[in-house]
C-alpha cells in the first residue's frame, strides 16, 4: 500500500471508510480489510460503531505504530467540555490510547470555533490523538481556521471523487501541506456505470471503481477512503498499484461534469 507524506507522517492511500459498518457483520468486515493490509480506518461518533471498530483492532493485533486511525468529533459534541468528554468515550470504544487523526466532523456556525480547535490542541498535547482536522469545511473556512487563527491543522476530509470536484481546496492543500481526504469517493456507487470510467478500465484491465481510486490517489495530498461490505470489492479497491493512468485518461477524468454531490444534509455548509 503506498502512502502520501503530510506534514511528516505517513498515511496510507487507501483507507477503509465504516459509515453503516454495525454490528457482528461490521466487525467481519473490518476484520476482512485487516488482514487484507488496511491499515488506514475512518470512523466517527456519529457512527456508532467505534465500539465495534476497538472490537476489531484487538482481535487483528497489528501493532499500534502501523495504523492509522482516524474519527470525528459529533456536530453536537463541538462545545469544549462536551468535547473533551466524548473523546475520553471515543478513545474507550476504541480501544486506543491515542488515535492518529481527530477531525471535527461538521462545521457549525453557533459555536465558535477557536474554541473547539483549542480543546482538540488540549487533547493533542495530552497525547489523545497526534494530529487535528477538519471535515466538511469549504475553503472560506479552511482559510479561516489556517490564516485567521493560525491553527496547525492536518487535514480537510471532503466528498470527493471524479464527478465532484474540489480543485480550489486542493491548491490551498498543497499549498499548505494539508491532507486531503476523499470520503465517499466512490460517490457511494453512483459513478461506477459512467461510460468514461469503464472504458478507460477496459483499457488497463480494471474496473470502473478501481479508475476513480486510481485518478483520486494519483494527486498530490489525496488519499481515499472507499466503504465496502464485498470482500472482493475490498481486494479490489487496494488493488491500484499496478498500473499508472496516462496522461491523457487523467485529464479526462479531471474534465468530467464535476456537480453531482452526494452528501448534503440540511446542516451542510455553503459549498464552495
Ligand atoms: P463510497 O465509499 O463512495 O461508496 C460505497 C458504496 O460503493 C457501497 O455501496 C459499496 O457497495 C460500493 N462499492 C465499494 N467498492 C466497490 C467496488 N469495488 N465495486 C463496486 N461497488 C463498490 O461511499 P461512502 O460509504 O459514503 O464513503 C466512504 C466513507 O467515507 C464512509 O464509509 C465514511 O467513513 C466516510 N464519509 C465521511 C463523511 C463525512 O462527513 N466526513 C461523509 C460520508 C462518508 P458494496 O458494499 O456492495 O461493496
Amino acid at each position: 500500500m503506498n502512502s502520501k507524506n503530510i506534514q511528516g507522517i505517513e498515511v496510507p492511500e487507501i483507507g477503509l471508510g465504516t459509515f453503516k459498518l454495525i454490528g457482528a457483520s461490521g466487525e467481519q468486515v473490518l476484520k476482512s480489510a485487516l488482514s487484507m493490509g488496511y491499515r488506514h480506518i475512518d470512523t466517527a461518533q456519529d457512527y456508532q460503531n467505534e465500539k465495534m471498530v476497538g472490537q476489531a483492532l484487538k482481535h487483528a493485533h497489528i501493532d499500534r505504530e502501523d495504523l492509522f486511525l482516524t474519527t470525528k468529533i459529533d456536530r453536537f459534541n463541538l462545545e469544549p467540555a462536551r468535547l473533551l468528554a466524548s473523546m475520553e468515550e471515543s478513545l474507550l470504544s476504541l480501544q486506543v490510547e491515542y488515535v492518529d487523526l481527530l477531525l471535527i466532523h461538521w462545521p457549525r456556525n453557533d459555536i465558535q470555533i477557536k474554541k473547539t480547535l483549542e480543546a482538540m490542541f488540549t487533547l493533542k498535547e495530552q497525547g489523545r490523538t497526534l494530529n487535528i482536522g477538519v471535515s466538511n469545511f469549504p475553503l472560506a473556512l479552511v482559510k479561516e481556521v489556517v490564516q485567521d487563527l493560525g491553527a496547525q491543522i492536518f487535514c480537510n476530509q471532503v466528498e470527493y471523487h471524479a464527478m465532484l470536484g474540489q480543485f480550489d481546496l486542493l491548491d490551498f492543500a498543497v499549498e499548505n501541506d494539508l491532507l486531503i481526504t476523499a470520503y465517499s469517493p466512490l460517490a457511494q456507487g453512483h459513478i461506477l456505470k459512467n461510460p468514461l470510467l469503464v472504458e478507460i478500465g477496459e483499457k488497463y484491465g480494471k474496473t470502473s471503481a478501481q479508475i476513480a481510486l486510481r485518478w483520486l490517489v494519483e494527486q498530490e495530498q489525496v488519499v481515499a477512503i472507499p466503504k465496502s461490505t464485498s470482500v472482493s470489492h475490498l481486494q479490489e479497491n487496494i488493488n491500484i498499484y499496478d498500473f499508472e493512468l496516462q496522461d491523457d485518461d487523467f485529464y479526462a477524468i479531471d474534465e468530467l461534469e464535476k456537480s453531482l454531490r452526494i452528501v448534503n444534509p440540511p446542516f451542510a455548509p455553503k459549498w464552495d
